[in-house]
């Protein structure tokens, strides 16, 4: 489907007569090579590129058109920042004035949602080859007839990335602008490059549409058993292992990032994993060290003299990325769907070094560890700033929510009552000692309770009430030493230990206040004793 003059994007706007549709990676890569200014190929074969001045997403500027017909779904505030319908009318016009001054676009239609009962037809528009070799990464790769048959799609993502947005346009505070409209099914990005602002847009999408359905979408990676098909979920913010933690060779991949829970099971939204590079290690993370191999888009990492990709080096951006279809996970499952889950993982990087490396949560714990979706950061890189920063964002996805948290939470109680699924918190964060004095917990102990959470043996396994946290640490896990479960036990300073719990548990009150009013008393009665 690459003959380019058959197919156009008139429908759009958009009057650019060349438009290369669906084409397969290895054209993309001779675009990007021919066409982009610093795009390479790396000696394992994955496409180099550069996203340019942003390197993540920029959550500030992201907006959301402001209709009569879905004005009272969404959570408005600092995550959708309400815009009206001439705002983005002006975006929109930049955006597609941009794209036809040039002599080519790059447009990939294909699906968001493994079952095919739910499926989403998205349809990327873009100028940039690495771009549409991004999306035919992340989205679900249509058949040859599944494209002749494709129709209108239900989303259209049009990346004018390359372009700022007008400063001193209404309502517009910088030249980054990611504008979605849900009743016209439109997503605008000017003036950030960061292809994963187009993964997440779509992730925002679906978060619109699934609760209207029934259906819970959820920021988490998820696993299967390879003899039940039953699943297990790993949720999490960035940086806590959801994507490392999935690539388990024991387990079938279903995806790293985005769910759905349905009637049926679970499914992926997407078609492709994002994988943090940073000091990325053929010991350490192999399945993921694999893939990054011709059709994967490697992003703002630096080569060495030999092309070698130098993963240690963060000289562009901590934020290094490698994006893969699923299939090269070996163990990944095609199509991407599961069973009910079993176990539902919560996972923070506690970088206070307060909570302990897993615990068991009632319902009640769990919802209020759900609405508060606590990890840790470690300060920037200023000199002499060691202390972390406690970081809350609903639903471990805060960023990526249109309806009002509780919607989510709501759904997900109620699917985990329905399936009697265990629940678990799980720290890959600090212990012995926060950030500065402790140490990150190996990546050997976290698979190691992971593998105990779902070879069943967990559940049997001894706990102890945490006096602050009120959860049932668990005391004792096959392969894992014993000393590092209890978190006090594991600090050299005990005093230490008490005055940070104490102090963690006042910021999880503090930032539970806004959830209060609409909490049930259990709920309540499940946060920390500061
Ligand atoms: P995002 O939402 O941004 O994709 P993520 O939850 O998928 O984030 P990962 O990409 O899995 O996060 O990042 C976890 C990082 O932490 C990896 O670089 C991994 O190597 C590192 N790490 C170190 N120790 C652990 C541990 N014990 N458990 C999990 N990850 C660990
Ligand atoms: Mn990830």
């Amino acid at each position: 489907m690459n003959k380019t003059n058959e197919f156009n994007l008139k429908e759009h706007g958009l009057t650019v007569s060349e438009v290369h549709h669906n084409l397969p990676p290895s054209s993309l890569y001779e675009h990007a090579i021919r066409f982009e200014k610093d795009a390479s190929i790396a000696e394992n074969g994955a496409l180099v590129a550069y996203s340019g001045a942003k390197t993540g997403r920029s959550p500030k500027d992201k907006r959301v058109v402001e209709h009569p017909e879905s004005k009272n779904d969404i959570w408005w505030g600092s995550v959708n920042i309400p815009c009206d319908e001439r705002t983005f009318q002006i975006n929109r016009q930049r955006a597609l004035d941009y794209l036809n001054t040039r002599e080519q676009l790059y447009c990939f239609d294909g699906f968001a949602g493994w079952d095919p009962k739910y499926r989403i037809k998205v349809r990327v528009i873009c100028s940039r080859p690495y771009h549409a070799l991004f999306m035919h990464t992340m989205l679900i790769r249509p058949t040859h007839e599944e494209l002749a048959n494709f129709g209108r799609p239900d989303v259209v993502i049009i990346n004018a990335g390359a372009f700022p947005a007008n400063r001193l346009t209404t309502g517009m505070g910088s030249t980054t602008s990611i504008d979605l409209s849900l009743e016209g099914r439109e997503l605008i990005i000017l003036g950030t490059e960061y292809a994963g602002e187009m993964k997440k847009g779509v992730f925002t999408v679906a978060n619109y549409f699934a609760p209207k359905r029934g259906l819970l979408s959820m920021h988490c990676s998820a696993t299967a058993d390879k003899n039940t098909g039953v699943s297990s979920l790993l949720f999490g913010l960035s940086g806590t292992g959801k994507t490392t933690l999935s690539a388990d060779p024991k387990r079938h991949l279903i995806g790293d990032d985005e769910h759905v829970w349905s009637d049926d099971g679970i499914f992926n939204i997407e078609g492709g994993c994002y994988a943090k590079a940073i000091n990325l290690t053929p010991e350490n993370e192999p399945d993921i060290f694999q893939a990054l191999r011709f059709g994967a888009v490697l992003e703002n990492v630096v080569l060495d003299e030999d092309r070698m990709v130098d993963y240690s080096n963060v000289s562009i951006t901590q934020n290094t990325r490698g994006a893969y279809p699923i299939e090269f996970i070996q163990n990944a499952k095609i199509p991407c769907l599961a069973g009910h889950p079993t176990d539902v993982i919560f996972l923070t990087c506690d970088a206070f070094g307060v909570l302990p490396p897993v615990a068991s949560l009632s319902p009640a714990h769990a919802m209020y560890h759900f609405i508060s979706g606590y990890t840790a950061k470690v300060a920037g890189t200023e000199m002499g700033v060691t202390e972390p920063q406690a970081t809350f964002s609903p639903c471990f996805g805060g960023p990526f929510l249109v309806w009002h948290p509780s919607k989510y939470a709501e759904l997900l109680a109620e699917k985990m009552r329905k399936h009697k699924a265990r629940v678990w918190l799980v720290n890959t964060g600090w212990g012995g000692g926060g950030y500065g004095v402790g140490k990150r917990i190996s990546l050997k102990n976290t698979r190691a309770i992971i593998d105990a959470i779902h070879d069943g043996s967990l559940a049997k396994s001894k706990t102890q009430k945490d006096p602050v946290f009120g959860f049932d640490v668990v005391t004792e896990c096959p392969n894992v030493p014993s000393e590092i479960l209890r978190p006090r036990e594991s600090w050299a300073d005990k005093s230490a230990y008490d005055t940070t719990a104490r102090k963690l548990a006042g910021l999880f009150s503090k930032n539970f206040e806004t959830y209060t009013k609409g909490a049930s008393e259990e709920v309540k009665a499940a946060a920390p004793r500061a």
